[in-house]
């Protein structure tokens, strides 16, 4: 499964950095995910609450953000946020929102990031 990988890769980058800052605990994790990342949003969020047992990150708080998608229309030169028809959650059209065009090209919004983690540490640091 696509969203398996994807946790198990987000769980093992906050881990690493938790154990970089000698973190006690995570309290929150922030996720930002790209509309074309292909990931389903709720799938990601339950397999990753399995993933977080018996780690740093079991009580974390965890937030997750959709992105836009962000194009540069060759057609009409509209830079912005793209109109995205996801009916097919797997495989979503990108269009212009000026001129309907499909020569686009996308810049933004295919990524998971995490963009932010909190960590508690020991007492005296
Ligand atoms: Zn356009």
């Amino acid at each position: 499964m696509h969203e398996l990988s994807m946790a198990q890769g987000i769980i093992n980058a906050v881990l690493e950095t938790a154990d970089e800052n000698n973190a006690t605990e995570v309290n929150e994790v922030t996720i930002e995910i790209g509309r074309l990342a292909m990931v389903n949003p709720e799938q990601l969020e339950f397999i990753l609450g399995v993933l977080v047992e018996n780690t740093l990150v079991e009580d974390a708080k965890i937030i997750i953000e959709e992105i836009p998608v962000e194009i540069d229309c060759e057609d009409c030169g509209f830079h912005g946020n793209a109109i995205i028809d996801d009916k097919d959650h797997y495989a979503p059209m990108v269009k212009c929102p000026e001129c309907d065009s499909f020569k686009i090209e996308i810049l933004n919004g295919k990524d998971i990031i995490v963009k932010n983690i909190v960590i508690e540490k020991p007492e005296g640091e």
